[in-house]
């Protein structure tokens, strides 16, 4: 049962493939799923809706868990890998009896397109030049790189934060009330951010950003990684922090994560996915000559393997999360979990 206002299926349609693909899903979903419009983005070529996607059980007292892409315009393959996931569950509905049975115990939300002038635009920011994944109000301890780390300096240069003190932009308060409404509040949800980034490796980055302190729930994210070891190796991915490679002000994931603790009710384990692009880029050197060839597989095979790639990963993920209290560490497990995680990600040793 789409609520989606009359006029947001010609605008998008015309502007971008990526959300004339998730409008087709929603039709094609029918009345298994819920779709929304977020916010409304003004562009040079007319307004673009930021549109999120429900399907499953709406009680809060199930778990949830979340895909999001495109945040960041110029890394398109990260909304395109969503948009695969929910093009295959929307088929799958068809037919698949456990998917059904699946749904009931489980709710799952979808923001395939966060920032679509940006992705129209070709842009890592949105299109007032504000980097969304620095535009949260927090700022990060000493340490931060310049410019990457997120500034107030000027919207032309990269990274830009937004001015300080301004509200933050339609849509990091679009994709902030969603995860608010849908995912925080709950016993378990997790959230999937999708980045295409550079190095050789899938990354799944956990908080913080702003910080080289461990996040409240390492614990918990240790047994996950532990799980998703022994159910899903050999696997592409390295889990880890994100302040192991470099601190950020304003992100996203960092003030949601924040908020979460501060209701002191539930579990939220955000992550993000840095595809390693310099994998497209090593088998197709000619990538190096374009501005999209740096974020995204350019040759259709690849871009079709990447879509793949991940599916095994995202299946697990929804598994993991409807059983999350079968893994999750209990009072006699949970202190051996977070000193083995201390181990691991912040060379600590203990005792
Ligand atoms: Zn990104």
């Amino acid at each position: 049962m789409a609520v989606l206002p009359t006029d947001a299926a010609p605008r998008a349609a015309a502007a971008l493939p990526e959300l004339q693909e998730l409008l087709r899903l929603i039709d094609q979903g029918g009345s298994m799923l819920q779709a929304r419009e977020l916010a409304s983005v003004a562009t040079s070529a007319g307004a673009l809706p930021v549109i999120g996607v429900t399907l499953g059980n709406p009680d809060p007292s199930v778990p949830a868990l979340g895909f999001i892409g495109g945040v960041h315009g110029l890394e398109r393959i990260g909304a395109q890998v969503v948009l695969a996931y929910l093009g295959s569950l929307v088929r799958r509905l068809r037919w698949d009896l456990s998917l059904h049975q699946q749904l009931e115990s489980l709710r799952l939300v979808f923001l395939p397109v966060v920032n679509p002038g940006g992705v129209q635009a070709g842009t890592r920011a949105n299109p007032r030049g504000v980097d969304l994944m620095r535009n949260a109000p927090q700022d990060a301890d000493r340490g931060v790189p310049f410019l990457i780390g997120g500034h107030r300096l000027t919207r032309q240069l990269p990274f830009f934060r937004g001015p300080g003190g301004a509200p933050m932009e339609a849509e990091s308060e679009a994709l902030c009330r969603f995860v608010r409404e849908e995912l925080l509040g709950r016993p378990v949800a997790v959230s999937i951010d999708f980045h295409s980034g550079f190095g050789l490796r899938d990354r799944i980055w956990f908080p913080y950003a702003r910080t080289r302190r461990p996040m409240r729930h390492l614990a918990e994210i240790h047994a996950l990684c532990e799980v998703l070891d022994q159910c899903l190796s050999p696997h592409p991915y390295v889990m880890e922090p994100q302040s192991r490679h470099y601190l950020t002000h304003g992100d996203l994931w960092d003030h949601l994560y924040d908020e979460a603790l501060s209701l002191d009710r539930g579990i939220f384990l955000p992550m993000t996915l840095e595809m390693g692009s310099w994998l497209w880029v090593k088998k197709n050197p000619r990538q190096l000559l374009s501005r999209h060839g740096m974020f995204n597989p350019l040759i259709e095979h690849r871009q079709q393997r990447v879509l793949r790639r991940h599916m095994a990963w995202m299946d697990f993920m929804t598994r993991a999360t409807q059983s999350a209290f079968r893994w999750l560490p209990g009072p006699d497990t949970r202190i051996d979990h977070g000193e083995q995680a201390l181990i691991r990600w912040y060379r600590r040793t203990v005792r």
